[in-house]
């Protein structure tokens, strides 16, 4: 039996583009759930191609964090993040804007390749292209990316399996390696997003091979988020991914506060 407190450290309301749910109900739905806490990532990326570009209504979604954060206080804790698009492109202005806003976490995410979705990126190529482009542009996030963890480090697969089916972890070995190597150095961690459960490609973000790897070179800091859009799929698989990484040999699970990671240990 594992005893370990539900948190759920990905989730967007519709402070993001695609969200579908207000924080309110977001928060409702947490507590009925059990949560202990829950950190909201709303989209944000600062190249005017990208789709979620000028939508998040930061003050706004701050203010109502902050008002919420204090009438739930000893039911829920509520954590104010953001999930980075892209956040090598426009690095200094990024950081400028990011460094007026009081967060307590951040993901960085590849959404985009050459200021293209990855869907209509991947039309007309090649299948070892676009992973290995797609790896190539996290490698250099995490070298250069002001971030606390690499968000769905495998996403590439979403929107390549059902025309080139998934990559072999073999044939990217090495530059995942590196990283994962770069990861730990600069103390980033890794999400398990579980929002790949869901889709057609049935494997979590990133596969087991990746997490593998990225304990056996020593890397220790794990989040779990659900990637909900949804209230419906708050914490989906949460117990699943503790159970998972306990057989691997992860001692703890993180959250965060300001961007310091905090470890649960897992029991
Ligand atoms: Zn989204
Ligand atoms: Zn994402």
């Amino acid at each position: 039996m594992i005893t370990i407190e539900i948190i759920d450290y990905h989730i967007h309301s519709n402070f993001s583009f695609d969200g579908k749910n207000e924080i309110k109900d977001i928060i409702e739905k947490a507590v009925e759930l059990g949560l202990s806490e829950i950190c909201f990532t709303e989209h944000f990326c600062i190249d005017p191609e990208d789709v979620s570009y000028n939508f998040l209504n930061y003050n706004e979604y701050s203010n109502q964090i902050l008002k919420l954060k204090e009438s739930y206080k000893g039911k829920i804790k509520i954590k104010k993040g953001l999930e980075i698009g892209e956040p090598c492109v426009f690095k200094e202005e990024l950081n400028n804007i990011i460094s007026n806003m009081d967060l307590d976490f951040m993901i960085g995410s590849i959404h985009n390749i050459n200021h293209k979705k990855l869907r209509l990126y991947i039309e007309n190529k090649q299948k070892d292209e676009i992973y290995h482009t797609y790896f190539l542009y996290i490698y250099d996030m995490v070298r250069n990316g002001n971030i606390d963890v690499i968000g769905h480090l495998d996403l590439m697969k979403r929107y390549a399996f059902l025309q080139f089916g998934n990559y072999s972890f073999k044939d990217f070995e090495d530059l995942i390696y590196n990283i994962l190597k770069c990861a730990i150095e600069r103390n980033i961690g890794i999400e398990i997003n579980t929002s790949g459960l869901r889709d057609k490609v049935n494997e979590i973000y990133p596969s087991i091979d990746i997490i593998k790897l990225y304990y056996n070179l020593g890397g220790e800091i794990i989040t779990i988020g659900s990637d909900s859009h949804s209230c419906d799929d708050l914490a989906k698989n949460y117990l699943d991914i503790i159970e998972l990484l306990k057989n691997i040999g992860f001692k703890y699970i993180f959250k965060y506060e300001k961007r310091k990671p905090l470890g649960i240990l897992i029991k």
